[in-house]
């Protein structure tokens, strides 16, 4: 009796068969699918980004996604934007209020504290690469859950360490082939800020300009006056051009430290440029901040910054460790992905494969798959479609492949202990025994 198949319906098949509309979902707004022709270039940026910290003497480190929200506030200040506007913070189900962390350098510094390496030979010098999360308004390079990369140096008050790392951030780009040039300022330290922060609220308090301000300059004008310097407000941007600049107040030791950041700078051949009104939202910097513009975004490279840092002398102590000098930055690896695309820079090709197996039927296929696993383990970089019957279509992937030589095993070449090697170009095939297939290959491809 012939056996009757019957087709089971799926259950998206059952629930429109009863009328009902199957739901479907999409990603969170500002979220991305990272598929695979991107995925090309995440290979080459990561790999880039660890190499180039590695050369310099950067180990990396990972730190959870999610800590207490209490730390991102004390780290980046409760009045700052991260905090007010842009944290995923919430209730736990512990009860604990947590938060998806906006940067890393809070989690860096815990973990610095936490591990007690203040008691490792100084500097310590970390890298990480991660993702970060901002409940910012989704645009154009602007997501809402976007990767950083990360370089800090904890225990150097030297300008060296400044230098090392803007060098470094400079060096990602460059050798990336993305044009960029380096933003940099001092903010100084507490006590020549001091001074600056005086003559700055004078400057916008005159009777001329206050009235003219926005109404968030105008707020921030007793709360956090340095902040005026980075509004993007057309009014506020013109009336700013006149303002006090920063490094005419900085004290001797950090004018100092800044001459020698450049000094270095110089040396290094590295493209920067002194941007007087760049401080850097954050509450945490001290002396030198930096960013990293691209070159061909014109008036809107601050909005669109590729990276940015600068030094944190206060902060470790600030988050309970000993006093220590340390400074740091974050590249956004989105952004500058998307430079790379729009630049149409060619990335290397991916690895060459060396052999083809093609296999014709259910016993050829198993050996095959065996065969596949003795020439990976000794060096070979092997393409195959196990799942396809046709050897047509297998000889087509294979071309596709642009290898130089399939290996073709039938029913007839399993019983007989041997297998086909087909040289791709001239079509030309042998047989050779099926136990040699491994010296034979490294004859031929000049890997033995
Ligand atoms: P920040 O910590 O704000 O200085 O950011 C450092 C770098 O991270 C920026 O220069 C961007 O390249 C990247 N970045 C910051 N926020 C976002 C975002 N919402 N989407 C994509 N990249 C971002």
């Amino acid at each position: 009796m012939m056996k009757r198949t019957v087709k089971k319906a799926s259950p998206k098949e059952d629930l429109a068969a009863k009328g009902k509309k199957v739901k479907t979902f999409s990603r969170l707004r500002g979220m991305r699918d990272v598929l695979f022709d991107e995925y090309k270039y995440w290979e080459v940026v990561n790999k880039k980004a660890s190499d180039l910290a590695k050369t310099y003497g950067f180990k990396r480190v990972d730190t959870p996604i999610i800590e207490k929200m209490e730390l991102f506030e004390r780290a980046s200040g409760k009045a700052s934007d991260i905090i007010t506007k842009e944290i995923y913070s919430f209730v736990d189900k512990n009860g604990e209020k947590v938060a998806l962390r906006a940067e890393a350098t809070p989690g860096l510094v815990r973990a610095y504290v936490e591990h007690g390496m203040s008691n490792l030979p100084q500097p310590v010098k970390m890298f990480w690469i991660g993702p970060a999360f901002r409940n910012d308004k989704p645009q154009a390079g602007r997501y809402r859950q976007f990767t950083q990369y990360n370089l800090e140096m904890f225990g150097e008050a030297g300008p060296v360490a400044d230098a090392q790392l803007i060098l470094v951030a400079f060096n990602f780009f460059r050798e990336l082939q993305v044009d960029v040039q380096v933003q940099i300022n001092s903010v100084g330290c507490k006590d020549c800020r001091k001074d600056y922060l005086d003559k700055l609220v004078k400057y916008y308090k005159d009777k001329s300009r206050s009235p003219k301000l926005c109404l968030e300059c105008k707020k921030n004008l007793t709360k956090n006056p340095m902040r005026l310097l980075e509004c993007k407000e057309e009014k506020c941007v013109t009336m700013r051009a006149e303002a006090p600049q920063l490094v005419d107040s900085l004290c001797d030791p950090c004018r100092d430290h800044f001459v020698k950041v450049l000094e270095y700078l110089d040396e290094l051949g590295v493209n920067y440029n002194l941007e007087p009104f760049l401080v850097r939202g954050l509450e945490y910097y001290s002396r030198t901040v930096f960013e990293i513009w691209s070159l061909d975004d014109g008036s809107e490279a601050r909005q669109a910054a590729l990276g940015g840092g600068g030094r944190y002398d206060e902060l470790v102590e600030y988050m309970g460790g000993r006093p220590t000098p340390a400074c740091g930055f974050g590249i956004g690896l989105e952004r500058t992905i998307l430079k790379i695309k729009e630049n149409n820079i060619a990335l290397k090709e991916e690895a060459q494969m060396d052999v083809f197996i093609a296999q014709l039927g259910e016993g050829p296929r198993r050996r095959s798959m065996v065969l596949f696993e003795e020439l990976r383990r000794a060096g070979f970089k092997v393409g195959q479609l196990f799942s396809k019957d046709s050897l047509k279509i297998q000889l087509e992937e294979a071309t596709r492949m642009s290898v130089k030589f399939s290996l073709i095993l039938g029913q007839k070449e399993l019983s007989d202990g041997t297998i086909l090697i087909r040289d791709m170009e001239s079509g030309v095939q042998e047989i050779i025994d099926l136990n040699k297939v491994r010296v034979e290959m490294g004859k031929r491809l000049g890997k033995e």
